[in-house]
């Protein structure tokens, strides 16, 4: 019920369409009602011209009324000639209907909006939530769980919202209308239709559920031969090296087929639907039309053909409705389930947050220190026992250590990427938890090893997230990154869109653009995460040499594999398990003969 009341919160917003869509929905039953009651002298001046006298009846009863509107109906075309009466039955029939669909169309013009406006005001929340979340929520295995949350669990929320509207705005006056009709014309007769009818709507209800589940079926077949041609695609190379064609062929067969045989499973779930759902109609309308013709034959029914017909084809009409009213149900337990999906990422807190009373800071002027840094990650022990570090403004500080004893970890503390579990890091003297993420993270710039760039120009790319560009900053940040000649070089120059990830551009040229960006966004606090991949020669040097423009005259944590940058660091703190093992310059450090020194001789990648 929670879940209910809340996505009916997304839907709120849009009940001026609701209102208007649900107005225009009770029109249109109106005329298709008015179109099977215009049945009635329709078929009576034809087949029925000898029209019976109302018996006398005690006034003001159904039956009275009833009397009353046929004999007004049949003194209406006995006034008139057969065929002129004909003539206006057909003009009224044809505008009854032209109004029902323009009401029918007006309904679902008016109820578009509110149905994709769902969908999409739930997507928004969703990413921009994920925009909020903690950074170590977004694992691989993650990321697809994410990605489903917010196209097919949002779509599943978004349909039985609109089910749900649906079954309490479209369906039940119809069914209302119908009902009201039918018990008006023969209540005896509508009775035992009323038993026949919820039986068969449940049928064909479950009919239409039985293909349902196995369209999902498909979409999640669909899903995963997507995935695995993806995934091919992707890899051609390693494949062709691996030799290992024949596998993923079968692979990729193996959903091909998988999803071949699905799919005939539904054509002949749908072909067979088709058959049994008429099959069942037309045996409830037999039995009906039996018990009339019955009652007609024995005298028990003075009812015209007109109303005989005008009977039978209300009760079809009332076939869609109550369908559709059958299968909301089910459409409502798929979307609570949705929801319920997407509402626990919705509900999931964001840790990094601005604390009150957290302040701006709007510069960096003395130092960073570290102090009893401890950091634990959700899933294990932990990873920092108790670090203290300083970085003072305007040094260079590298960061050295195996691999795995957490240098990343480390430096992703200072944007607050995550935050401390004990201990605090400062700047300037104050808890970075104090300062407000937005005026802290804008102090500083990061440059990792995986140099994400985006599919969008070079100018963009380096000016990333800025909306007025300054050209000549632009092109100066390239030139220091040693980017604007390879750039210029490019058929657009700083127009050049860069294809999915880059792939265009190699390595070193991917990396001098991220280094273009960190210098065109000036910060006076630098995080570099050094790319240990080998790039050549050629490539490293304009790579240093990039690096050491973009270190000019800021302050810079570098987790440091490159040698150049570690003789020349101000202070060097080997990391091992836990904390800090030795601190000080190279020379210093050789000259112990610790860890360092071990490090260094065996040729470890530092
Ligand atoms: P380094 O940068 O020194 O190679 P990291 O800081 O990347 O080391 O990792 C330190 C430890 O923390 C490793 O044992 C790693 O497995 C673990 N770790 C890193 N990131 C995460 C994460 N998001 N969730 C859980 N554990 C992590």
């Amino acid at each position: 019920m929670k879940t209910v009341l809340r996505i009916l919160r997304y839907v709120l917003p849009y009940k001026r369409q609701l209102g208007i869509s649900s107005t225009a929905m009770v029109f249109s039953v109106i005329f298709n009602m008015i179109t099977v009651i215009l049945i009635i002298p329709f078929i009576n001046v034809l087949f029925d011209p000898v029209y019976p006298t109302p018996r006398p009846v005690p006034p003001l009863s159904l039956d009275t009324i009833k009397a009353w509107a046929l004999a007004q109906m049949n003194n209406a075309m006995a006034s008139t000639d057969p065929v002129t009466a004909l003539k206006w039955l057909c003009v009224m029939i044809i505008g009854a209907f032209l109004f029902k669909n323009l009401f029918g169309y007006a309904q679902s013009w008016s109820m578009a909006p509110a149905e994709q406006g769902i969908i999409r005001d739930l997507r928004r929340q969703l990413y921009e939530h994920m925009n909020r979340l903690s950074l170590s929520y977004f694992t691989e295995e993650k990321k697809g769980m994410l990605m489903s949350r917010i196209i097919s669990d949002v779509q599943l929320v978004n349909d039985s919202a609109i089910a749900v509207v649906n079954s309490l705005f479209r369906d039940p006056p119809q069914i209302l209308v119908y009902t009201v009709l039918l018990f008006v014309i023969d209540w005896q007769l509508t009775l035992i239709a009323f038993v026949l009818l919820p039986v068969t709507g449940f049928i064909l209800a479950k009919i239409g559920n039985w293909v349902k589940h196995e369209s999902d079926r498909l979409q999640e077949t669909n899903a995963r031969l997507t995935s695995v041609l993806e995934e091919g695609l992707s890899s051609m190379r390693i494949i062709r090296a691996f030799r290992t064609e024949r596998y993923e062929i079968d692979k990729f067969g193996r959903e091909n087929q998988s999803y071949y045989r699905t799919f005939i499973r539904i054509k002949r779930r749908r072909d067979l639907a088709a058959p049994i759902t008429e099959t069942l109609s037309v045996l409830v309308v037999v039995v009906i039309l039996w018990f009339m013709g019955d009652a007609i034959l024995s005298g028990r029914s003075g009812m015209s053909s007109g109303v005989f017909v005008a009977y039978i084809f209300a009760m079809l009409q009332m076939m869609q409705p109550l369908k559709y009213f059958g299968q909301t149900v089910n459409h409502i337990s798929q979307g609570l389930a949705g929801a319920e999906r997407v509402f626990g990422v919705l509900d999931i807190a964001p840790r990094i947050t601005d604390r009150p009373g957290a302040v701006d800071i709007d510069g960096f002027h003395d130092r960073i220190r570290f102090e009893g840094v401890r950091f634990a990650y959700d899933t294990g022990e932990e990873v920092l026992r108790g670090i203290d570090v300083q970085i003072r403004a305007g040094e260079v500080v590298a960061i050295v250590g195996p691999s795995g004893v957490g240098k990343s970890t480390m430096v992703d503390l200072v944007p607050r990427f995550y935050d401390v579990t004990g201990g605090a890091v400062l700047v300037d003297g104050r808890d970075v938890r104090d300062i407000t993420v937005r005026s802290l993270r804008g102090l500083m710039g990061v440059v990792t090893q995986e140099t994400f760039l985006f599919n969008a120009s070079i100018r963009e790319n380096i000016a990333y997230g800025e909306d007025v560009i300054d050209e000549t900053r632009l092109v100066a940040a390239a030139k220091a990154a040693n980017a604007h000649d390879f750039i210029a070089d490019t058929p657009q120059g700083y127009d050049t869109v860069i294809g999915d990830r880059g792939v265009k551009l190699s390595g070193g040229q991917r990396q001098r653009l991220s280094i273009a960006r960190a210098i065109y966004k000036n910060p006076p606090i630098l995080i570099l995460d050094e790319a240990t991949s080998s790039l050549d020669t050629e490539s490293e040097v304009l790579v240093q040499k990039a690096i050491e423009n973009l270190m000019q005259g800021r302050t810079s944590i570098v987790i440091a594999h490159r040698l150049s940058t570690i003789q020349r660091a101000d202070r060097i703190y080997v990391l091992d398990v836990g904390g800090v093992a030795e601190v000080g310059t190279h020379e210093e450090l050789r000259a112990r003969g610790g860890l360092y020194e071990r490090l260094y001789t065996m040729q470890f990648h530092l």
